[in-house]
């Protein structure tokens, strides 16, 4: 997987992370409050969950 060392600057670089969350395997649904990613498999049933920031969202 290639790594940018290009700063985060756009809506451009957001779509790719999260393309990159997606092919990761992720679920990977945007928190409300930004910042963080569901990082549970894309089939998981009920709400979201950041594993890093240990929270739970719909
Ligand atoms: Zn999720």
């Amino acid at each position: 997987m290639p790594i940018t060392r290009q700063r985060p600057t756009g809506d451009r670089i957001a779509a790719a992370a999260r393309s990159a969350g997606r092919a990761g395997g992720y679920c990977w649904v945007e928190h409300p409050g930004g910042g963080s990613h569901c990082t549970l498999s894309p089939e998981h049933r009920g709400r979201h969950f950041n594993f890093y920031t240990r929270k739970e969202f719909d």
